[in-house]
């Protein structure tokens, strides 16, 4: 049992909680359990759960029924969240650990973290101590080994995490590593399980080759009631009687534990199967379970490794993965974390063309709708779920926000892969000049049917929601001619709008998020037409008056590699094609282009172009530069790097 205290409480109200349950036979532990204080306690006494909730500053008991307390999803219902310095790990995003099996030398671990951190790894692995199954076989570098690795962290701005093998070593690896890994053949040691949870810093615990669900759970326990907060678990493969791969990775054991469990699944597939070729198929398969991210043994050669060269794949397949990976995650609603900026938290610049104003001071991001919008979504894909927000009521007042600083950034839709462009936005950036476009992100959209905990499909009469949400469900709706739809500003605005009313005959279509955040039911989920339903969503920024724009920081790795741009040609045959020659001369490729009637001007069009900049500056530069000659009205939007 879980008795989580109040912020606050007195010393003497958190004595009488103390004396209340030992007095009826509980052995009792003080924890940290995110950001709460609890109590936990065990054994066989008996206690009216009731009158326990009713003491002096207890905010509530969580009465756990798993031989685990603080581990478990009873005691703690959201997601837990371990950060690793600038980098997170678990909640909407996928965050991928990558590097050699062991450290070899100072050159090799430098040379691994350069080439992950490229392909968008955010934290480097490596092994300085060695359990191997042979005495014989290179048992790592030791002390040493940490010391080159915690040089390759720094040069490359990642944390680190490396394996502590033994409860002797763990006080002096204490100031080397970001993050301890207790590996497989450990997850019992329990006196290294307590040595290392005194210290406080995040664990990876490995599962053991033969550890049930609930024993690897055991073991985080540990962990957690010595004093870590920080456990992320991580499903590495168990021995099953297939013998063709190294390991048999436990699929199930992901969306089981993330059931169990608060805490974060990482799932390592180099270790599960022990194949490089099967190493990415079984990567991509624990991201479709539901996986919080992964640890991937990579090498720059891995035919010269001094351990697991097998299983280690080459830095070109690992950057191929990464790119699966992005492409997969907006599937099960994640995102993939990029590299941080260094300094996390806050804003870098780049320069772009056409930049004017002063810098946003706020570290805010706005968004139209109530909360549980899909833009919110989309933003705390972006942004974390800690990011602070500002919900405004129209995408106009998005651009307000940002243009004002009451917003630092700004997170608008500009596309549907279904119903198309969303003009009114397109609209708004010509009138707003000093916004630009700085990032993009792709959000799956899974439409579900809304309703109050009483209400019932077969007794609604009313639907509410955005025209292009009805446009999304028409199949769906069709089936329910008699239903009235009344449309909304936004999808979260219809959901708000029945929880306000306490309406049992009125539904709204809506992203899940929105009912959970309105206290409703969901009476039906995937109700879209096409599975295939992306919104692409653009993050905005003010130009500031240095030529520059902020960059989020979440968004922040590499060049810019795509840029958006608006632009009229004069009435005459060949025209466009001129400009359109122009990127292609340049070998730009021209990833849309959409014409749009200019408001007061009937019959005049303007082009709405998207276009991927190739490598280096010049001929982007060339493009604009000539562009402008050649067209009547220019508007450049902004350049960012693309989501896939
Ligand atoms: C490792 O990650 O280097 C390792 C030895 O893994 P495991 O403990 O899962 O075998
Ligand atoms: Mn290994």
């Amino acid at each position: 049992m879980i008795v989580v205290l109040s912020k606050g409480i007195s010393t003497h109200d958190k004595e009488m909680v103390r004396i209340y349950l030992k007095d009826r036979g509980f052995a009792i532990r003080d924890q940290v359990l995110g950001d709460d204080e609890v109590i936990g306690a065990t054994g066989k006494g008996v206690v009216d759960l009731r009158e326990l909730g009713l003491l002096p500053g207890v905010e509530r008991v969580a009465a756990t029924s798993k031989p685990y307390e603080l581990a478990s999803r009873e005691s703690k219902s959201a997601d837990t969240i371990v950060t690793v310095g600038p980098v997170k790990i678990g909640g909407a995003r996928i965050t991928v650990i990558a590097g050699p099996c062991a450290v070899e030398s100072r050159e090799q671990i430098l040379e691994t973290a350069l080439r992950v951190r490229e392909s968008g790894a955010v934290m480097l692995r490596g092994g300085a101590y060695k359990p191997r199954s042979s005495p014989y076989a290179f048992q790592g570098l030791g002390m040493q080994g940490l010391e080159f690795m915690k040089a390759a962290g720094e040069a490359t701005g990642m944390p680190i995490v490396t394996e502590v093998v033994s409860p002797e070593f763990a006080a002096a690896m204490n100031d080397l590593t970001d993050m301890f890994q207790i590996g497989a053949r450990n997850m019992q040691n329990f006196e290294l399980l307590k040595k290392v949870g005194v210290l406080g810093k995040p664990v990876l615990l490995k599962r053991g080759p033969s550890a049930t669900i609930e024993e690897w759970l055991l073991s985080a326990e540990y962990l957690l009631a010595a004093g870590t907060r920080d456990v992320v678990l991580c499903e590495r493969g168990i021995r099953t009687f297939e013998t063709y791969t190294r390991n048999t990775l436990d699929i199930s054991a992901i969306p089981v534990v993330k059931g169990l469990s608060h805490l974060p699944v990482l799932v390592d597939p180099s270790h599960a199967v022990g194949i490089r070729a099967k190493v990415s198929p079984a990567a991509l398969a624990a991201v479709a379970a539901g996986a919080d991210g992964l640890t991937v043994e990579v090498h720059p050669r891995p035919d010269e490794a001094l351990s697991d060269g097998p299983q280690s794949l080459f830095p070109e397949q690992f950057e191929r993965l990464m790119r699966d990976i992005e492409a997969l995650a907006p599937v099960v609603g994640k995102e993939l974390l990029r590299t941080p900026q260094p300094s996390p938290g806050r804003s870098s610049s780049v320069s772009i063309p056409g930049a004017t104003a002063a810098q946003a001071p706020s570290d805010k991001v706005a968004f139209s709708g109530e909360s549980g919008a899909y833009a919110e979504q989309a933003l705390v894909r972006a942004f974390g779920e800690e990011a602070p927000r500002l919900a405004v009521s129209s995408f106009r007042a998005v651009f307000d926000a940002v243009l004002d600083g009451s917003a630092g950034f700004g997170m608008v839709p500009v596309e549907n892969s279904l119903a198309g462009s969303i003009h009114g936005v397109y609209d708004l950036f010509l009138r707003y000049p000093d916004i630009a476009m700085v990032g993009e992100l792709k959000l799956r959209i899974v439409h579900c049917l809304i309703g109050d905990e009483k209400a019932s499909i077969e007794n609604i009469s009313i639907v509410r929601s955005h025209p292009q949400g009805f446009a999304q469900c028409r199949e769906f709706l069709d089936k329910h001619p008699d239903w009235q739809l009344e449309a909304c500003n936004d999808t979260a605005t219809a959901v708000a709008s029945i929880a306000r009313e306490g309406a049992t005959k009125v539904a709204a279509i809506a992203g899940e998020p929105a009912a959970k955040a309105h206290g409703l039911r969901v009476l039906k989920t995937g109700i879209e037409t096409n599975p295939l339903n992306y919104t692409r969503f653009v993050i905005i920024a003010r130009r500031n008056g240095s030529d520059s724009v902020p960059v989020p920081p979440s968004l922040g790795s590499g060049q810019p590699n795509k840029a958006s741009l608006v632009f009229s040609v004069s009435d005459e045959p060949g025209s466009l094609f001129s400009c359109l020659r122009i990127m292609s001369e340049q070998g730009i490729n021209l990833s849309k282009l959409e014409s749009r009637p200019i408001q007061g001007k009937p019959w005049e069009y303007l082009f709405y172009v998207d276009v991927t900049l190739p490598e280096g500056e010049g001929a982007f530069d060339t493009l604009m530069r000539e562009l402008k000659t050649k067209t009547r009205e220019f508007h450049f939007l902004g350049s960012y790097r693309a989501s896939l």
